[in-house]
């Protein structure tokens, strides 16, 4: 689940530089598989809107014994596209993390194939998602299309995991880093402290294409993570300033920082702007009193 901070894609938020446009023209075949690269096939679930962009990707990795990522939403038609499309037979699947867009299929699909589900943990108000086994940070799990290890990055969602298929310069981020939108870090399953440290681990990763779990490719994923952190920097200083000129809600502040905000959205970005005063509160630069914040 992420949204769309509007500040950003409209450019009203001077300074921020995150550019989203490469990401916003992709168009998927919806029901097939769209090879993206040797081994690796790409199948976009029907489930487009405003928190999914054109629809959770999911990606088949193989071609014989296949290994999915993401399963995606628990829908009749589109867990039968996945395995009409598969060709092969699933005999694995992987997910990134627990929102229902994205191991929504999981536990059908298994039953259908008898392909194991090996993924991030399960967090206690998601009962759908029932991993067989949970992996661990820096795992390395054998597919047809290349050894792939885990990546433990928490922020989005507290047991987020990307994939790093090394021998081929791909990672697949999941909901942590796409193109067309910024992840939206809900507390308390997301948490900013780590979304930022999550940032860090894939840049400490190097150079990789990544393959999101919405929107297209992002080719130079180095600088799109390094987007990302600059406009968290931006927001942050956003909501200091906001706070230094006396404003002392969340509401207050989501006013402030947020010129402009479609109303459908106001939910989302006091939930953002919530995440991101924990985080000053963790580093004791801003204190609560019920819900009245200051500087300390
Ligand atoms: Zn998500």
């Amino acid at each position: 689940m992420h949204f769309h901070e509007r500040p950003c894609r409209c450019m009203a938020n001077a300074g921020c530089g995150v550019n989203v446009d490469p990401a916003l023209s992709f168009l998927p075949a919806y029901g097939v598989a769209e090879r993206v690269a040797p081994a690796i096939r790409r199948l976009t679930a029907g489930n487009a809107g405003p928190l999914t962009f054109r629809g959770t990707n999911c990606y088949l990795l193989g071609e014989e014994e296949i290994t999915v990522i993401d399963p995606g939403p628990d829908d009749d038609a589109h867990v039968a596209d996945l395995i009409a499309a598969a060709g092969g037979s699933i005999r694995c699947i992987l997910v990134t993390h627990d929102h229902a867009d994205h191991a929504g299929a999981a536990r059908r699909l298994s039953e259908l194939t008898g392909a194991e589900v090996l993924g991030s943990a399960p967090s206690p108000s998601r009962p759908f998602y029932r991993p067989d086994r949970v992996l661990a940070d820096e795992e390395m799990v054998t597919t047809e299309a290349g050894n792939l290890q885990v990546v433990a990055t928490p922020g989005h969602a507290a047991g987020h995991l990307c994939f790093d298929l090394a021998g081929l310069d791909f990672l697949f981020s999941g909901d942590h880093v796409m193109g067309w939108s910024t992840s939206v870090v809900v507390p308390p399953d997301g948490r900013m402290a780590d979304y930022m440290a999550s940032l860090d681990r894939l840049a400490d990763i190097g150079a990789r294409s990544y393959l999101a779990g919405h929107g297209g490719p992002v080719t130079d994923g180095l600088a799109r993570v390094d987007e990302l952190k600059r406009h968290r920097q931006a927001r942050e200083a956003a909501i200091l300033r906001a706070l230094d000129s006396g404003d002392r809600t969340v509401q207050e502040i989501v006013s402030a920082v947020y010129i402009g905000l479609d109303p459908a959205l106001a939910g989302a970005a006091a939930l953002s702007v919530t995440a991101h005063i924990d985080w000053l509160e963790e580093r004791g630069l801003v204190r609560k009193a019920g819900d009245r914040l200051s500087r300390c």
